[in-house]
């Protein structure tokens, strides 16, 4: 199995496509437990990654990728844009300059994104965050891609893990970024970053499904 950068290019188009699609349910998500900004904050970014394409397009993974990152810094804003800017630029820095990536660079690219969060967010499992919904994800693809599975078994496993993990930030309580400012009242919501990171996972087994 084999992903191009190519390939890497129409994901990044899918998720800016599934988050305009999303715009309204993620900002609907957040009004509950945040500021109302979350999906109009990542559709701004993709939007604008869109544009920066084009300028990336013979370029390697590494290239693309930091590329996504940096405008995803410098335009979403909120706690995500740092976070996920800084997710897709650790997942750039560990592709360095590879134009094609087995499953293992993949994993490596996913590891890297979530270290990146990690201490940048300074934030763990349980807090109520995209980490719940990333983490478990990264868990399930590890664990089914060690047992010998294909890669796109492997990875539809990591999407639903990534799913449940979603969902399970419903009864969590918030104790990092702003729905942590609720206490209490935070619980009974899904978290509007874990639904976020689902969706980027839907989009990228969408493009490994078509290769
Ligand atoms: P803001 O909260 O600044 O308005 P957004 O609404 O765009 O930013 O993003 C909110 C999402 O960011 C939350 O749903 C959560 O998943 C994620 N988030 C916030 N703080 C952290 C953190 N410290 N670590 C990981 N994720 C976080
Ligand atoms: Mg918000």
């Amino acid at each position: 199995m084999h992903i191009t950068a190519e390939h890497v290019i129409t994901f990044i188009e899918q998720v800016a496509a599934t988050i305009k699609a999303q715009r309204d349910y993620l900002t609907q998500l957040d009004s509950a437990i945040g500021d109302a900004d979350h999906g109009v904050n990542l559709d701004r970014g993709f939007t604008t990654v869109l544009t920066k394409l084009p300028g990336v397009a013979d370029k390697d993974v590494g290239t693309i990728l930091k590329t996504v990152g940096t405008t995803l810094v410098s335009t979403v804003g909120g706690a995500s844009g740092p976070l996920y800017g800084t997710a897709f630029l650790r997942a750039g820095m560990a592709m360095g300059d590879r134009f094609e990536l087995g499953t293992a660079d993949v994993i490596a690219a996913l590891e890297a994104a979530l270290e990146g969060v990690q201490s940048r967010g300074k934030s763990a499992r349980g807090e109520k965050t995209m980490i719940d919904s990333i983490g478990p994800g990264i868990d399930a693809l590890k664990e089914a891609n060690a047992a010998g599975e294909d890669f796109i078994s492997a990875l539809r496993k990591g999407v639903d893990a990534c799913e449940a993990g979603m969902r399970a930030t419903r009864p969590m309580l918030a104790t990092k970024g702003r729905a942590s400012y609720l206490g209490d009242r935070s619980v009974g919501h899904q978290d509007p970053g874990a639904t976020s990171a689902f969706l980027m996972a839907q989009a990228m087994l969408g493009v490994v499904e078509q290769l």
